[in-house]
């Protein structure tokens, strides 16, 4: 692990052929977690790798691992995604996701508010159309595209709900602490073939408006991923990831500033710390290992899994 400057770390992860990287969000926290709640986050973690590298195993494809890390942390109510997202202040969940491949192919959806895998309609969006962005799908169309649909409810867990009151509560007395509002979950991998693909799900951030849309489903902000260089997946404060046009900056440095991979997701962060912004990041690039960086005092939920090596961290 590398302390790049005083206000960004990143930390390097597994090396040559099939390897997986994943996020369940970067931040900083009101309370510290208690070891039960840790104990969730990192379990879900291992399993989201285990789906995810058990596809690059097999010499499935990258986007298929992304998708399969993916699907176990929407599922998990401790990330903010899917089932667990944060809640806008009206107290529904509004879901954004995107996936991209290195040949270009690229697909996402904001404001989802039923579908129970927002990663499956970037897919959707990918595959079955000639777009790239769609918002607000209607549900008659996910249902054309075979997603499978919740109830908000389903989303909405007694936890988010708590952290948005208390949200509400700190924000009326103007300290609302807007860097603990936040999570997403996201994955970068390189298949056996040297492939690579992105992945990003979020519900935004805690008390946000109906209708505000981040980073996460923006290709080139929040995902991008370029088969000549990396693949890259931000957690964070969106507003500022999106001035910074985050992860199409890692690929620009690497491949037009010839800058290492570490130093150019280390010089991304700074970018966003000096907006007053925070959060990670999570880097495969075409060849060689991958890098987990995020700024100083965030707390960043991460695994990679290479070979036989797994490594989860909080
Ligand atoms: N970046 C996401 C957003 O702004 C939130 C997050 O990563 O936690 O919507």
């Amino acid at each position: 692990m590398g302390e790049t400057s005083a206000r960004t770390h990143v930390v390097e992860a597994g090396g040559e052929g099939p390897l997986l990287v994943i996020h369940g969000g970067a931040g900083r926290r009101l309370h510290e977690m208690t070891a039960a709640q840790k104990a969730e986050t990192d379990e879900a973690l291992a399993r989201a790798l285990e789906a995810g590298y058990a596809v690059l195993e097999q010499g499935g494809p990258a986007e298929d691992a992304v998708i399969a890390a993916i699907h176990v942390m929407e599922d998990a109510p401790c990330f903010n995604c899917g089932r667990g997202a944060a809640l806008t202040l009206g107290g529904r969940a509004e879901l954004d996701a995107a996936l991209m491949l290195g040949d270009g192919n690229v697909g996402a959806a904001c404001g989802l508010t039923t579908a129970k895998h927002p990663i499956d309609v970037a897919r959707a969006v990918m595959e079955r159309t000639p777009h790239v962005l769609f918002s607000e799908p209607a549900a008659e169309l996910l249902d054309e595209w075979g997603i499978e649909q919740v109830e908000n409810d389903y989303f909405v867990t007694p936890a988010r709900l708590a952290a948005l009151e208390e949200w509400k509560a700190l924000h009326e007395t103007g300290d609302d602490h807007p860097e603990t509002r936040h999570g997403t979950v996201g994955a970068v991998a390189r298949d056996v073939r040297g492939h690579i693909a992105a992945g990003t799900s979020t519900g935004g951030i805690t008390g946000q408006q109906p209708g505000r849309v981040g980073d996460s489903p923006l290709c080139g902000a929040g995902t991008y991923a370029n088969g000549q260089t990396v693949a890259v997946s931000c957690t964070g404060t969106g507003e500022t990831f999106i001035q910074e046009v985050a992860a199409y900056q890692v690929h620009a440095r690497v491949s037009m500033a010839g800058e290492a991979l570490p130093d150019a997701a280390a010089a991304m962060l700074a970018g966003v710390d000096a907006r007053g912004g925070n959060g990670g990041v999570i880097v495969v690039p075409a060849s060689g290992a991958g890098v987990v960086g995020f700024t100083d005092g965030a707390q960043m939920n991460y695994g990679w899994a290479h070979g036989d090596t797994r490594v989860t961290h909080e």
